[in-house]
């Protein structure tokens, strides 16, 4: 065997951290090197919508919450060399260029670097204009989270919606602002998307939907149809863009996020892997579309696809065949869990299998999506654990149906 291969991971978060973990586990004497942009050790982002900001608000410290948050890894101390606070700036055949200058020399180079949050393109109201992604994005807007403040949330996908709930339990005024006729419609399908529409509508969130925001004044967000609505507080939930400047050039597809091969190997690069939120793969469970999912669970199964795929590479063996992870995320809202497994996304068509939509927040549903008559998804609402996973089972044996065919 050679000499130990050097491993470059750039991204020190979630996907990064996990990559890191699993490279080792299947090569340890690896030289793996995770590089971050943030000067902070990895942490996690779901509570970023949820409690964090609320203790924040509420007086907590921040050294205490973002303890909380430090994503806990099995890495020995010193298997890793950490380059955090630097940026990633270009990629070339000799290894990962830093903003710094230096150069981190890299056999295999992991993409990692996650998304970024879109942004209006309108001027206007810079001082209270929000986004969240990060947790210095979460202590700026826990500042401006005071009870009786009039928040409007522009974007009503999972982020918004979450934080537009928290925004209420603290006693803000919230108006969420979405185009489509519910928030969270293109995940939920529109059932159950007017379901939480009508949950937000319980707690006190003012659902303004077909609607654009066309300007922003210093005290108001200004609708298309010409609507001002008063604003302290401006919270952008838009979606996200990938972070893959630093591939220009590489040969990688980028066209959204880095497409990759069902080993996590970009296309057109080879020696380049992507995973976690900036990996877009098709997944077979479903259909050969490749697609970034931005949930929680895809950065651990993408990262010990992308470890085996350099391990059997390095160790000169076949990689195993074929990766279809099954999808999985949650989201809390006014205290109801949504609990997903499979692509509710995809499904043409919904089966309430337990409870009564009408009755959302006060019973437990649970809905089947279903795609040309077959299963894709199965999503409970304050459902009991066990009742979902019942129906979890059957949407794992209907998909590996689907995939044998
Ligand atoms: C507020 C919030 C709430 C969420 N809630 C849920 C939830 O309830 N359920 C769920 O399933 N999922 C949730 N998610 C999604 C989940 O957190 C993400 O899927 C996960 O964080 C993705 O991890 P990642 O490592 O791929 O990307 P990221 O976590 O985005 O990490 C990418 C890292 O790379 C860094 N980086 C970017 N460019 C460079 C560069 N050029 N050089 C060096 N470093 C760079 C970034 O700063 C970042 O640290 C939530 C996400 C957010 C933001």
């Amino acid at each position: 065997m050679g000499a130990a291969p050097r491993i470059t991971i750039v991204g020190a978060s979630l996907a990064g951290l996990r990559t890191a973990e699993a490279v080792l586990a299947l090569l340890p004497e690896a030289r793996v090197t995770l590089i971050g942009d943030e000067a902070s050790v990895p942490y996690n982002r779901p509570p970023l919508s949820k409690d964090v900001p609320q203790a924040l608000a509420q007086g907590a410290a921040e050294a205490a919450q973002f303890a909380r948050l430090v994503l806990r890894s099995k890495i020995p101390e010193g298997a890793v060399q950490m380059r955090l606070g630097q940026a990633a700036v270009s990629v070339g055949p000799g290894g990962v260029r830093l903003a710094d200058d230096t150069l981190v020399p890299g056999d295999w180079i992991v993409a990692a670097s996650g998304l970024r949050p879109r942004r209006l393109a309108l001027p206007g109201a810079e001082a209270h204009r929000h986004v969240l992604r990060s947790f210095d994005d979460a202590v700026r807007l826990a500042r401006d989270l005071r009870p009786g403040a009039r928040m409007v949330v522009v974007g009503g996908g999972f982020i918004g919606c979450e934080i537009a709930a928290t925004a209420r339990k603290l006693g803000l005024h919230v108006t969420l602002v979405e185009p489509a006729p519910h928030p969270m419609q293109r995940a939920l399908g529109p059932r159950v998307a007017g379901a939480m529409a009508a949950l937000h509508r319980a707690h006190g969130v003012v659902v303004v939907t077909g609607r654009s925001v066309a300007g922003l004044t210093l005290e108001h967000v200004i609708l298309d149809d010409g609507q001002a609505l008063e604003a302290e507080v401006i919270v952008e939930a838009l979606g996200s863009h990938p972070n893959v400047e630093w591939l220009a050039g590489s040969g990688a597809d980028l066209s959204d996020g880095v497409l990759v091969d069902d080993q996590m190997r970009a296309i057109g690069a080879s020696r380049i892997l992507a995973v976690g939120d900036l990996a877009r793969f098709a997944n077979p469970l479903f259909d050969a579309v490749p697609r970034r999912v931005e949930h929680w669970c895809v950065p651990g199964q993408t990262a010990r696809r992308a470890a085996e795929t350099i391990a059997a590479q390095e160790m000169g063996h076949i990689p195993t065949a074929g990766f279809a992870p099954m999808p999985s995320f949650w989201s809390d809202q006014h205290g109801l869990r949504l609990q997903a497994f499979g692509a509710p996304a995809l499904a043409d068509a919904t089966r309430v299998v337990e409870g009564d939509l009408t009755q959302i927040g006060h019973h437990p549903i649970i809905v089947e999506y279903l795609r040309d008559g077959l299963p894709v998804g199965v999503l409970g609402l304050g459902a009991n654990p066990a009742a979902l996973a019942a129906h979890r089972a059957r949407l794992d044996a209907a998909l590996s149906t689907s995939v044998a065919c």
